[in-house]
């Protein structure tokens, strides 16, 4: 394959290559029905994953004191931000037609990112299914809390957990499989900040630092885990039950949105922006929503423009054969959590007849907007977190936007719509750190 070839005939690529901020829709996406049809997986499968964390909540009530409030639920609130949007609309040039509000998964209890979702869950189910067969636990419908006991975290503590990460993926593994007793090897990748190792180590984690990408850090994770018999891997790549975990997420927003009072049908439309690294948080919750919302919710997932690894895999249709490298993009951005420079083969595939598009962000806006919605709605989130929050302005704002939402048919129904964009992370992140963000973001204003 040639990649001037390709320009040729996927008109985008040429704009992706060249770091631009783009917009672009799927032409790939099918209904939800048509799309459910090909795929294995269903709503019976986002119902397992959400049984089994209500089975474990009792636990995690138990063992972190910031979920007592939800009892031991590890779910975020929204929050509508009309003062970000109108920025929106100054900054990009373009009215914004709806309501915007935020998912606030910056502050999901335990973790402080959208990874707890996922990683959380993965630890959670391969630790029921080892007690169950060791016979400690006697089914589901036995009493979870025993896994805060010495019994339990005596069996736990034979056993390793290992996984690659930027850094996020780490904290929610680490955390929840040291609460339970596990032994846990974490290894980090170049962009893993400081305090993050920091944070997992003072919890008794082995942290091991790599040079390397992502992509890298995980195959060393990977390779020296299967060297281990009692050592388990969650896998950022390939991993179903971490993408399980996320969909719960978009399960539960129906019954969050119901008590807002926020319609979601024909008339009333939701466009859910999401950041994408791997591509797992952003297809579960997908997943999850199209399956809850079927086709009057549309997802979008966002990427820096010096890491677009699902866009480059969904536009050339190479999956997890392609990397930004070999399109000569750098892969430096300031997005450590979406620092991924080869999407998840899985993901792509799978989501490939679900996602409506993606939009890339400039390192120069995540930063401007990062300070922005410091000063106008007093919310402090990561860079990453950011990268959604120009979708509702390159919906009305592009051209691939406007005729997309010609096919949808809403142009009488455009202040009915319901944009969200997904805040994936920034509670955990330390003030200092968090002061030299908003003083790197202030430099652009
Ligand atoms: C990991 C991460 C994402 C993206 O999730 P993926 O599963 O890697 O696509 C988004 N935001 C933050 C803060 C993250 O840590």
């Amino acid at each position: 394959m040639t990649i001037n070839k390709l320009e040729n005939t996927i008109p985008q690529l040429k704009e992706l290559r060249q770091m631009e901020d783009i917009f672009w829709i799927n032409p790939n996406n099918e209904s939800v029905e048509e799309a459910n049809a090909k795929v294995e997986y269903s709503m019976a499968d986002i119902l397992d994953a959400s049984d089994r964390l209500e089975r474990f909540a009792p636990f995690i009530k138990r063992a972190f004191s910031d979920t007592v409030e939800t009892n031991g639920m590890i779910e975020s609130f929204i929050t509508e931000i009309p003062e970000f949007k109108s920025y929106l609309e100054t900054y990009y040039q373009t009215a914004i037609h709806g309501k915007m509000y935020l998912k606030r998964d910056d502050s999901l209890p335990i973790a402080g990112t959208i990874k707890a979702r996922g990683a959380i869950y993965e630890v959670l189910k391969h630790a029921e299914t080892i007690a169950l067969e060791a016979g400690l636990l006697s089914g589901y419908d036995d009493d979870y809390t025993k896994f805060i006991s010495t019994e339990f975290r005596e069996f736990f503590s034979g056993r390793q957990i290992v996984v690659g990460t930027t850094g996020n993926l780490g904290i929610s593994v680490g955390t929840m499989a040291r609460a339970l007793g596990f032994e846990v090897v974490i290894h980090m990748s170049v962009e893993a900040k400081d305090w993050k190792k920091e944070f997992l180590r003072s919890r008794g984690v082995k942290v091991v630092e790599h040079n390397t990408n992502f992509t890298e850090a995980v195959n060393q994770g990977r390779m020296e885990s299967m060297a281990n018999p009692v050592s388990y891997f969650v896998d950022d790549e390939h991993s179903v039950d971490l993408f399980m975990g996320y969909t719960v997420g978009g399960l539960r927003l129906k019954k969050q949105l119901e008590e807002a009072n926020i319609s979601v049908d024909a008339d009333h439309p939701l466009f859910v922006y999401l950041p994408c690294g791997i591509g797992g948080s952003p297809g579960g919750i997908t997943f999850g929503l199209k399956q809850v919302f079927g086709d009057h919710v549309h997802c979008f997932f966002a990427e820096p423009a010096h890491m677009p690894s699902m866009l480059l895999g969904l536009m050339t249709q190479e999956y997890d054969n392609i990397n930004v490298t070999d399109i000569d993009i750098d892969g430096k951005t300031v997005m450590d959590g979406l620092a991924v420079p080869q999407t998840s083969g899985f993901v792509a595939e799978l989501m490939e007849h679900y996602f409506d598009g993606g939009l890339t962000v400039s390192e120069k806006d995540s930063m401007h907007l990062l300070a922005k919605m410091n000063d106008l709605e007093n919310i402090q989130l990561e860079p990453a977190a950011l990268a959604g929050t120009p979708g509702p302005s390159r919906l009305f704002q592009t051209v691939e936007g406007q005729t997309f939402l010609d096919k949808l048919n809403v142009s009488d129904k455009m202040d009915n719509i319901t944009h969200i964009a997904w805040a994936t992370g920034g509670s955990m992140v330390p003030e200092e750190d968090m002061q030299a963000f908003i003083q790197e973001g202030l430099k652009t204003y």
